[in-house]
Order: structure tokens, then C-alpha cells, then sequence
């Protein structure tokens, strides 16, 4: 049976109470929306990932002119992919190009990964870009280097990122990578890219989860996953706690959903791994039913202000 089958199946099961339904046609219990899946340039590669491991539908990542690519993707499998739009904040025209991908239907930015600091003037005027148009932006943090002069993205997360959640209380913040994700932890002090161990509590991005409305996270790549899988007596409080904030996401590079060709050179135990896999397991296996829907669906719906159907 081909999807199309499999879909119209259930369509004429329409009897069926809604969420049995839902429960047969998924594999992880719930239908999944991947917040961080970067734009593949064949249509049919985007679609391989998502049907591999078991996603419903994706948030295409994209940089610069992409929109016809993101058509393509759109055409070959309606309803099931939205979009977001990245450009260098460093060039003058950056708000110009990207209030044109918002008016294009982009519905966020992101990701936006460069070497400028997070409180600097460059991320300033996107985040005051972002509210201006009401779309969410999603922000790389990192401070120490994956490879040899890699460098570093969005810098001074722990230390100033709190003032600019305050100075921008109409901006909506998606946080993401090893600065966001290691600073669940009290004792992180960019030594490592993905901290193992206990988590200290009461660090700044559970805190400010907590604290500023206007912060969501995004779950995404080996630093989501680790964070959540590091300490199993930190995780599922964790998971409660901030059940309205939290996005999945993948971030994951495999080609078919299950691992191939999967290569995290700071991440060997990976290898071969899908991560959209493995951080969907942790979060099943961490937390009810109820609160894994909203994380791997409800919530980014509400987000993005689209129909969760
Ligand atoms: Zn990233
Ligand atoms: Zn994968």
C-alpha cells in the first residue's frame, strides 16, 4: 500500500474516534512537525527524511533566494511543509530580503547562525525586524568550536541573552544548539560543545524558560538530544515544566531517516544514527502522552498560527 493509499484508508475509516485514528496512523503515537529540517535541494530527499522517521510534516530551513526550491517542496507533498528564511545579517539589505521572504510566506527567520555577537546591532535589528512582522526567529548559539577555526555563532548567550529577551518583549525567541542546550546546566562555562553528565540545576535557559514568555526552544540536533538524554532524573521535570515552550526538531543530516550516512565528528556515539530518531525515543520514553504531542505537535501549530490537522 502506497501513502496515498494508506491515507485515503483513513479517510474512509472516518468513524473511527479521531484519536484512535491518529495513534494507528503514527508510529510515534502522534503525528510529528520537524521545526529544523534544512531545505534538501531535490524534492524527493526532503521527503525521504521525513517518511523514514515518521514526520508528518517539516519547517524548512532556508538561506537567501530559495523560494522556488521551497515551491518544488511544497508542490511534491502539499500541506506538509512551511517555511523560514536566513539571510547575513551582517549585509545592509538583510531586512530588506527578509521582509520580502515574510511578504513570499516565510513564517519565521532562521536559522540564523553567523559570527556576530547575540546582543550585537546586527541580531538587534532582526530581532526588532521579527516582531515588527510577527514572525518567530531561531538563533544558533555556540561558543566553542565543533572544528579547528570553526569559530563561533551568536555569542555571550549566558551572559547577555536574558537583557535582550527583556528589551524585546514582543519578539518571539527560538533558541537552539550547544550554548542553549548546555546552559540547562548551572556549571557550563563553555568547556565543552555537548556537556555529558548530571545537570546542575537552575541554569539560565531552564530559568529563563520560565521566566520570559517570549523564549521558546527548539529542540533540535545532537545538543537537544543531549541535553535531554544526559541526566535521566532531570528530564522528565524538565519536560513538564516548560510543556508550552518546547519544539522538536531534527537538525538531522541522515538521508533516509534511519541514520545513513549520519556524521557528527564532535559526536561519534551518533554515527549512523538519525537524530530525529533518537531525540523523539528520549522525549517518548521521558514524559506522558499528552505533553510529547504538544512538544512534537500542538505546539508549534500555535506558534506559526496553523491548523493542526
Ligand atoms: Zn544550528
Ligand atoms: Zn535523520
Amino acid at each position: 500500500m502506497n501513502r496515498r493509499e494508506f491515507l485515503e484508508s483513513f479517510a474512509v475509516a472516518a468513524v473511527l474516534p479521531a484519536l484512535a485514528r491518529q495513534d494507528s496512523a503514527h508510529e510515534w503515537g502522534s503525528p510529528v512537525f520537524d521545526l529544523h529540517f534544512h531545505l534538501r535541494p531535490q524534492p524527493a530527499r526532503n521527503l525521504a527524511h521525513l517518511d523514514g522517521a515518521g514526520v508528518t510534516k517539516a519547517n524548512l530551513l532556508t538561506r537567501g533566494g530559495a523560494l522556488d526550491q521551497v515551491k518544488a517542496a511544497q508542490a511534491a507533498a502539499p500541506g506538509r511543509f512551511t517555511w523560514f528564511n536566513s539571510y547575513d545579517v551582517t549585509k545592509p539589505d538583510a531586512e530588506q530580503v527578509l521582509t520580502q521572504a515574510v511578504k513570499s510566506g516565510a513564517q519565521g527567520f532562521g536559522e540564523m547562525k553567523f559570527h556576530v555577537a547575540a546582543d550585537g546591532p546586527e541580531l538587534r535589528r532582526m530581532y526588532a525586524l521579527a516582531a515588527d512582522l510577527r514572525v518567530p526567529i531561531l538563533i544558533h548559539f555556540q561558543e566553542v568550536d565543533h572544528t579547528p577555526n570553526e569559530g563561533t555563532w551568536s555569542t555571550g548567550f549566558a551572559k547577555t541573552f536574558g537583557s535582550i529577551l527583556k528589551a524585546y518583549p514582543k519578539t518571539t525567541f527560538i533558541g537552539h544548539a550547544d550554548a542553549f542546550w548546555a546552559n540547562v546546566s548551572a556549571d557550563y562555562h563553555d568547556e565543552a560543545v555537548y556537556p555529558a553528565g548530571p545537570v546542575k540545576r537552575g541554569g539560565v535557559t531552564d530559568k529563563w524558560l520560565g521566566d520570559y514568555p517570549n523564549l521558546f526552544a527548539d529542540m533540535s540536533a545532537v545538543s537537544g538530544n543531549n541535553a535531554m538524554a544526559r541526566d535521566a532524573a532531570f528530564t522528565p521535570d524538565f519536560l513538564k515544566r516548560h510543556q508550552d515552550k518546547l519544539l522538536f526538531g531534527s537538525d538531522c543530516s541522515c538521508g533516509d531517516g534511519h541514520g545513513a550516512g549520519y556524521n557528527n565528528p564532535a559526536a561519534p556515539q551518533m554515527t549512523g544514527k538519525c537524530v530525529a530518531r533518537e531525540t523523539l525515543s528520549v522525549l517518548k520514553r521521558s514524559t506522558s502522552p499528552a505533553i510529547f504531542q504538544k512538544i512534537v505537535w500542538g505546539n508549534v501549530h500555535g506558534l506559526l498560527r496553523i491548523p493542526a490537522s
